[in-house]
């Protein structure tokens, strides 16, 4: 019997948004995350299941962060605003030194009603390359609770790198004008 097609059980898919090589899934996605329905399983298992176990480590408050900006999506009024919250978030806790548990405190300040509209606050940025980087498929594979809270808080740290390095200057006029005042 001939196989038809490409698919076939057991076949690896690549995430479009972090590069991880998981098995295919046939399931549901993110409206505006751009992820494979593999990974968004993986990541939401991890984040929302507690599973597999992560040892509680301060950045773990991060994750959903570094997920959503490697994860951007193709260009929409959502994905824009939904990459500058998350991003903004990283800047105000590993640039401007505020504590991790002050994330969701960021992600409302940075969508709040300021005068004006919220549209055209912000704008689409060319996402880096996440070739070779860590994904939530690195953080599952580690051995052990502590181990994964471990490569958690090294997957945040690099993908905030990788953002901040071509558009760290865009970043901090954002945080300036939208985070900092009241
Ligand atoms: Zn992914």
């Amino acid at each position: 019997m001939q196989r038809r097609g490409s698919v076939s059980p057991g076949e690896l898919e690549t995430c479009y948004g972090c590069g991880a090589a998981l098995p295919t899934l046939d399931g549901p996605t993110h409206r505006y995350i751009g992820a494979s329905a593999a990974c968004w399983v993986l990541f939401t298992k991890l984040l929302h299941g507690g599973e597999p176990p992560l040892a509680l480590a301060p950045l773990n408050a991060l994750l959903l962060d570094a997920y959503a900006i490697q994860h951007t999506g193709t260009p929409s009024p959502q994905a824009i605003q939904s990459v500058a919250v998350h991003a903004l978030t990283l800047f105000g806790v590993l640039e401007r030194g505020l504590a991790p548990d002050q994330a969701l405190w960021l992600r409302q300040r940075v969508v709040r009603p300021q005068g004006g509209t919220r549209r055209g606050r912000f704008r689409w940025l060319t996402p880096p390359s996440f070739a070779g980087s860590l994904t939530v498929a690195s953080i599952v594979a580690a051995p052990t609770p502590a181990a994964r809270a471990e490569v958690a808080g090294r997957y945040v740290t690099q993908v905030w790198s990788l953002w901040a390095k071509p558009h760290l200057p865009t970043f901090t006029v954002w945080y300036t004008n939208f985070v900092v005042p009241d």
